[in-house]
């Protein structure tokens, strides 16, 4: 648990401040910071993770301050492109404060794999006679992976649903496996093929697809926090945060842009602690589908103090095991920032920062709109892609803030200026 998430000032220091401020809070001895430097995941390190690999692509990696999650102080790693999103992020955890921060809670680690039956003759009857036998289907995938098995995971149920489909009826098997502490998609493709044949023959037909679903609407983690209505501007600004809030649940063309700005705080754990950012993101928006029509993930309230309520809940399949969690050095350095022991932690760390950025996007979008804080941020960018020096960088941003021109153009005319000697 770190000592205290809410850093003073921690924006604003350099980076072996921040390192230090970190030290201090976590306890994670200084040394934890070498995993985090790009030297510590080389190509040759890279090159067992993927193919034809011949460099290594690095992102910022920052820490969102201020939250407090079921009474416990945490400091999130996230590692993100974008500009304002850990800053986003930890103003709007410093809002949930005075309310006690988020409260988490999720299901069993549930992950399910679909084997797809085809050339079946009689499908309601495949259907019971997989049933009558299901549970020595469960005993031999569980036999495929006794350390699964050993941690306490596991097949726990088998359901079979008939689809169907243009030309024919399939008959869809899915083993609900407990996954534990892995993301477990290989843990359950790897029982899907093992049983496909038994399966098969059982319903009298041939198995074609044993894979994994990525709605993984069973393995669910929810985050709740207040925010003060003070601290969010007044009863007016949390009036219209619901007007924003009410038209994602009721606009797909809003809900899209909503949810992804939920995304940019779950991508952003996601990624930093090795998990496989595209499993999480297809769970969400199958998950955002709500009797037919794409809506918001998240939910909005005032309760009877005029305080913001807010609400999400939303699949996550992340892992402490597999996949790149345990190669890579800074995912593990990442795990130990933010003390996570258990992938049930991870998963509601990962939602109750979606719900924060969620929160800090429409207080923004519903008061001065995303521009002005955004654009100062932008001409960072702008400033630093024309190749502009650090120095140099600093006149140019404030230059272009002055004359609100956040133009690749301007900056390249105010470099030009620069280095010729004019602009000032
Ligand atoms: P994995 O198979 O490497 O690790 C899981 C295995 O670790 C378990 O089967 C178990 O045998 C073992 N294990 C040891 N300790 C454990 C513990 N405490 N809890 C749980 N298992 C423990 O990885 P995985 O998590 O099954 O698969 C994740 C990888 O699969 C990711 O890299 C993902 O990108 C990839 N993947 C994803 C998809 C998809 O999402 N559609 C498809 C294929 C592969």
């Amino acid at each position: 648990m770190a000592e205290n998430s809410r850093i003073t000032g921690f924006r604003n220091m350099s980076v072996t401040d921040r390192r230090a401020a970190l030290t201090d809070a976590t306890g994670c001895g200084a040394e934890l910071f070498a995993q985090v430097d790009a030297s510590a995941f080389d190509a040759e390190a890279a090159a067992d993770l993927s193919e034809n690999v011949f460099g290594v692509f690095s992102l910022p990696l920052g820490a969102a301050t201020n939250f407090t999650i079921n009474g416990t102080d945490v400091l999130v790693p996230m590692a993100t492109e974008e500009a304002s999103v850990i800053a986003a992020a930890s103003n709007a955890a410093r809002m949930a404060r005075p309310q006690g921060g988020f409260s988490t809670s999720s299901t069993r680690p549930l992950m399910q794999a679909q084997i797809q039956l085809i050339n079946i003759a009689d499908p309601h009857a495949a259907r019971t006679r997989i049933l009558e036998r299901q549970s020595e289907i469960i005993d031999l995938a569980n036999a495929v992976d006794p350390k699964l098995v050993e941690v306490g995971g596991g097949v726990t149920d088998l359901e079979v649903r008939l689809v169907e489909a243009r030309s024919t009826t399939y008959v869809l098997v899915h083993l609900l496996v407990d996954v534990r502490d892995a993301m477990g998609a290989n843990a359950v493709n790897t029982m899907a093929e093992a049983v496909s044949s038994a399966v098969a023959a059982i319903a009298e037909g041939d198995a074609l697809l044993r894979i994994l679903t990525n709605k993984a609407d069973r393995r669910l983690a929810r985050a709740r926090a207040v925010f003060d209505k003070e601290l969010l501007g007044g009863e007016e600004v949390v009036d219209n945060i619901l007007h924003a809030y009410e038209l994602a649940a009721a606009d797909p063309y809003r809900a899209a842009t909503h949810n992804k700005g939920i995304m940019n705080g779950v991508s952003a754990v996601v990624l930093a602690t090795g998990n496989d950012t595209r499993a999480v993101e297809a769970g969400a928006h199958s998950h955002a589908v709500v009797d037919g029509r794409y809506s918001s993930l998240s939910r909005f309230e005032k309760n009877a103090a005029g305080d913001l309520v807010g609400t999400l809940e939303m699949p996550m399949p992340v892992g402490l095991v597999g996949g790149a969690t345990k190669v890579h050095p800074a995912a593990r350095a990442d795990l130990r920032i933010a003390e996570v022991t258990t992938a049930q932690d991870l998963g509601e760390i990962i939602v109750a920062v979606g719900l924060a950025q969620n929160l800090a996007a429409l207080r923004v979008l519903a008061t001065e709109g995303v521009q002005r804080g955004h654009m100062s941020l932008h001409a960072k960018n702008l400033a630093a892609s024309v190749g502009a020096s650090a120095e140099e960088a600093e006149i140019i941003v404030d230059r272009l803030i002055e004359e609100k021109a956040f133009r690749f153009d301007r900056a390249e005319s105010l470099l030009a200026e620069l280095r010729s000697g004019g602009a000032r």
